[in-house]
């Protein structure tokens, strides 16, 4: 089954907003897979947006994710990533349709307040980053067949 990596920013964190999108991820019919409170360490947060390392925001995107807790999740469901992707709109909140968690929490790209995975080639890449193989849970839900 399909992986994704959804991260709540420092700034969702900060704004209460955990709840609201794992619940928004539980009501779409998602598994959750892995979860965990941190605070991403400088490097690594470098190995996770090491394709944006020649962008002007670079300096600024580090030091903002680095600069609080975030909560890293794996979420597990048919088509997750695209659908993650939709969930939580466009990059830049102020284009973000109503609705998606960007459209309706925040206002600057600075600030978008969730991180998900744009590919599967991410998606593995982000997992493994953030999690040990043994922190990953595989179970069925008797529910998913209503899904
Ligand atoms: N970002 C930014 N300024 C920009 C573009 C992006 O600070 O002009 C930040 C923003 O937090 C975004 C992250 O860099 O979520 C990663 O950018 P990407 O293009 O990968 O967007 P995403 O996949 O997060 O929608």
């Amino acid at each position: 089954m399909e992986q994704s990596f959804i991260m709540v920013k420092p700034d969702g964190v900060q704004r209460n907003l955990v709840g609201d999108i794992v619940q928004r991820f539980e009501n779409k019919g998602y598994t959750l897979a892995a979860a965990k409170l941190m605070t991403i360490p400088g490097e690594m947060a470098e190995k996770h947006y090491d394709e944006l390392k020649d962008k002007p925001f670079f300096d600024s995107l580090i030091s903002f994710i680095t600069s609080g807790p975030v909560f890293a999740m794996v979420w597990e469901g048919e088509n997750v990533i695209a659908e993650a992707r939709k969930m939580m709109g466009t990059t830049n909140p102020a284009e973000a349709a109503p609705g998606t968690i960007r459209g309706d929490y925040a206002v600057q790209v600075g600030m978008n307040v969730i991180h998900g995975s744009d590919s599967q080639e991410s998606a593995a890449r982000e997992i493994d980053l953030f999690f040990d193989k043994s922190e990953i849970q595989s179970y069925e839900k008797n529910v998913t067949d209503w899904v």
